[in-house]
């Protein structure tokens, strides 16, 4: 019987000496979002996906102008990035990006993986994300192209229907979709849009995202404008 612990297309034979070594393909995390703000949720879905991927490490990637976003405050590219770099700042395995801040236009993620790509072909790219963003990837720019570069994990809240993945098949086929991978997260119970609205009411944000952060916000007024608005956060 084969060991399944080995997937023998991930590893490369290294002859050497005569001898055969067996070494496994690195693997990186590629961690794309708007983090507006970045939370607790974020770094243990990072953390997780480091974790059950064996990654080496996890570049976090704030959006510049999110492709998608219409109808709710986003705050100041710089903003984000800044309070990014705050939250990853004490871990040795997570990195940043400014990747999609300093590009202009929207952020497309095919162009964000087709450059990690391009800088080291023979590392496997994960790229790391919310299963409900995945859930539109039909409607992002140049999908294929995303299938073709990296993996995705589908970070999910608990008591998410992975279902909805699986119906993704329908309209991507069924290769792309093994190149999906769900991974479930409790602490995505937390939310930056749940953040943004008790922002907006005054209430603490204290344990939700990190001590840095909170002071960030505080310090720079980030979310000043959503304060006392009706309008959605
Ligand atoms: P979104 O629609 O604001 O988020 C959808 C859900 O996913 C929310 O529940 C969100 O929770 C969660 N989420 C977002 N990023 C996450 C992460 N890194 N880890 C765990 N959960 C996450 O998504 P978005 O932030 O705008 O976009 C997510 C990524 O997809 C970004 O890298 C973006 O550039 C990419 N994207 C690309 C295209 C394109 O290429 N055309 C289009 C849309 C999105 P929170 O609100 O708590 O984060």
């Amino acid at each position: 019987m084969k060991p399944n612990f080995i997937k023998i297309e991930e590893l490369w034979r290294v002859a050497s000496n005569g001898a055969t070594m067996v070494k496994a393909r690195r693997a990186m995390g590629l961690m794309g979002g708007t983090f507006n703000p970045i939370h607790y949720g974020h770094l243990v879905a990072a953390e997780a996906a480091r974790d059950a991927f064996n990654l080496e490490q996890v570049i976090f990637i704030p959006s510049g102008q999110p492709p998608h976003k219409s109808g709710f405050y986003v705050a100041d590219p710089e903003h984000r990035y800044l309070m990014t770099f705050l939250a990853i700042v004490s871990n040795q395995r997570f990195e940043l990006s400014r990747v999609e801040i300093d590009r202009s236009g929207p952020s497309y993620t095919y162009d964000t993986v087709a450059y990690f790509h391009a800088l080291d072909p023979s590392v496997d790219w994960y790229f790391i994300t919310g299963a409900d963003a995945i859930l539109d990837i039909v409607t992002w720019r140049n999908p294929d192209s995303i299938f073709r570069h990296a993996r995705l994990i589908a970070a999910s809240r608990p008591g998410y229907s992975l279902q909805k993945i699986h119906e993704l098949e329908r309209q991507l086929g069924t290769e792309p979709l093994t190149r999906i991978h769900p991974l479930e997260v409790p602490a995505l119970a937390i939310s930056s849009s749940q953040i943004r609205a008790r922002l907006r009411e005054g209430l603490s944000i204290k344990y939700l995202v990190p001590e840095a952060v909170e002071h960030y916000i505080a310090k720079n007024d980030v979310y000043a404008v959503l304060k006392g608005s009706t309008a959605p956060s």
